[in-house]
């Protein structure tokens, strides 16, 4: 098949729904094959059988980013059914809105564990199988909440900060190898993940500071994700594309 990734076999990770979804959907249209690793079996599955059905090539795998074993087999999975490994897309994670004093210790090891140690998890056993491709690229979601404070979400910040750091040094460490791997830092994007939030009033205060004036769609990010995972971004690493409606440029 042709296209901008014609050729390519991508992983994402929480690809059953939202902007891993469309990502999918939008690699396969675009030639990649795609793996969908998600904790969302059914739907995961459902979505992996869609874009079969629109003549694109998918499959799912079940995937819980925090449990090393499980990447290990996604990894693996990826690398039997399609043969090789060029793209990650770190996307998996979760919002939660409490802040420092509110979070439990529970809530956040829970948010450090999916948002930031599943990037890492997701990047040491993808690494080795896109070196064996001869390189690739690794796109790990963060937020604009990795650039900025809102005065909510203590974890929810800190590991999208740190998935910021944690790109750009491990794209340094794997230069050599020819990975390049970039953050990507959306602004309101309307998925599950914030649709309950979004009549809230802290809620209005955030899409109010997007100067574009509306929140994000899942096609904005996955246009980005795109062009990242492309060989059209072939200098472009260790940088963060923020796409989030000015949100960040105050
Ligand atoms: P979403 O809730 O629709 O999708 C998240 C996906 O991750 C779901 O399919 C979910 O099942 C999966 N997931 C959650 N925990 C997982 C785990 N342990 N293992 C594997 N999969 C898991 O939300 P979304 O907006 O599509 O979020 C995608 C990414 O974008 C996230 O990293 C999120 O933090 C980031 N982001 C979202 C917004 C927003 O406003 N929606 C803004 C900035 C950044």
């Amino acid at each position: 098949m042709a296209g901008r990734l014609a050729g390519k076999v991508a992983l994402i990770s929480g690809g059953a729904r939202g902007q891993g979804e469309v990502e999918g959907r939008l690699f396969a249209q675009e030639g990649a094959k795609v793996v969908l690793g998600d904790i969302l079996v059914d739907l995961g599955k459902k979505v992996a059988a869609d874009i079969q059905k629109q003549g694109g090539q998918a499959t799912f795998v079940p995937l819980d980013v925090t449990k090393e074993a499980e990447w290990q087999s996604a990894v693996e999975t990826t690398v039997q059914t399609y043969g090789k490994l060029d793209i990650l897309v770190n996307n998996a994670g979760i919002f939660r809105t409490e802040g420092v004093e509110a979070t439990s210790l529970e809530l956040w090891n829970q948010v450090i564990a999916v948002n930031q140690t599943g990037v890492w998890l997701g990047m040491k056993y993808a690494v080795p199988a896109i070196r064996k491709a001869g390189g690739g690229s690794i796109i790990n979601i963060s937020s604009g909440a990795g650039i900025i404070g809102t005065g909510m979400a203590a974890a929810y910040h800190s590991t999208k900060g740190a998935v910021r750091i944690l790109t750009k040094t491990a794209a340094i460490e794997y230069a050599k190898d020819h990975i390049r791997i970039n953050s990507v830092h959306p602004g309101v994007v309307d998925t599950e993940m914030v649709r309950g939030l979004m009549q809230s009033e802290g809620m209005h205060a955030l899409l109010a500071a997007h100067p574009l004036g509306r929140v994000g769609t899942s096609e904005d990010i996955a246009y980005g994700v795109l062009y990242l995972a492309s060989d059209e971004s072939s200098f472009v690493t260790g940088s963060e594309l923020v796409i989030d409606g000015g949100f960040t440029a105050h």
